[in-house]
């Protein structure tokens, strides 16, 4: 029987969680939601390796953990994946405690950029978190779905009464290897673009940063190599945007955009001519 996967931004606020700049969205003199692109590209995975997969966005929806938790007792998952950031991680795992009230039996995973660095202190600290995800997302997601994950590199997890740490993950080089979003998971019309009042996504063109800004997670999480999608693939994603998802608005999400000038006038050119 297929593992059902229930992956949440909880309701603890409109934050930015994928940016390196993870920062409360309400403070901004402009403020929206984005969609997040991070655990939708991870339920594509999963759904590619046979999970049946539920997003739910609470800050974005407006809803609370009354509705989380009843969310956990109709979807009933076998796995709750919890999207964090460094701010709002106490918060944020609350929802590992009410999905063990409710599923003792049910396997907990927090995932964030900030558990790159503090995995062991995060797993010590809360005792119903099971496993840490380290790193960006790619097809090592999949090890959750038949407990793999204990010998897959970039996890951090609980055994017995000790914990066990897997080494870091290499960086995924074809990035156009990774399936699409799975935009048809979310309402899309919770994301509207504050200008244009329309539909608004995200896409990711390419991780990786050479600079070595101290204050930022990039070099770390994805370290200092540029990984870029070819063009033609990611005018096919912007093409599945407007056709499929009827969602014509797209925040291009890249570590350093402009870095190579030939890519991104490629790039450009493309768009245009589609
Ligand atoms: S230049 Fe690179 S390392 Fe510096 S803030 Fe931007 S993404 Fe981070």
């Amino acid at each position: 029987m297929s593992k059902r996967v229930l992956l949440v931004i909880p309701p603890t606020g409109l934050y930015l969680r994928e940016d390196r700049c993870q920062s409360v969205i309400d403070s901004h003199a402009i403020s929206f939601a984005r969609p997040p692109l991070v655990v939708l590209e991870a339920s594509a995975i999963l759904r590619e390796s046979g999970a049946e997969c539920f997003v739910r966005d609470y800050p974005a929806s407006g809803r609370d953990w009354e509705q989380f938790e009843a969310d956990l007792r109709s979807l009933a998952p076998d796995i709750l994946v919890v999207n964090v950031t460094g701010p709002t991680i106490t918060e944020d795992l609350r929802a590992c405690q009410i999905a063990k009230s409710v599923n003792p039996d049910i396997l907990t995973v927090a995932k964030g950029g900030y558990l790159f660095l503090y995995d062991e202190e995060v797993l010590r600290r809360f005792s119903d978190l099971d496993v840490v995800y380290r790193g960006e997302v790619d097809f090592r997601i999949s090890a959750l779905l038949d407990g793999s994950y204990e010998t897959t590199d970039g996890y951090s997890f609980r055994k017995g009464g000790s914990l066990g740490r897997t080494q870091d993950a290499e960086y995924l080089d074809e990035l156009d290897r990774l399936p699409f979003p799975a935009r048809d998971l979310i309402d899309n019309d919770l994301y509207i673009s504050p200008d244009t009042r329309r539909r608004l996504t995200v896409i990711q063109t390419a991780r990786g940063c050479p600079s070595g800004c101290i204050y930022c997670l990039v070099p770390r999480v994805s370290g200092k190599r540029v990984r870029s999608r070819p063009p033609g693939n990611i005018i096919e994603g912007l093409e599945e945007c407007v056709s499929r998802h009827d969602t014509h608005e797209v925040y291009v999400n890249a570590d350093t955009f402009p870095i190579n000038r030939e890519w991104v006038i490629e790039l450009c050119r493309g768009n245009v001519e589609q």
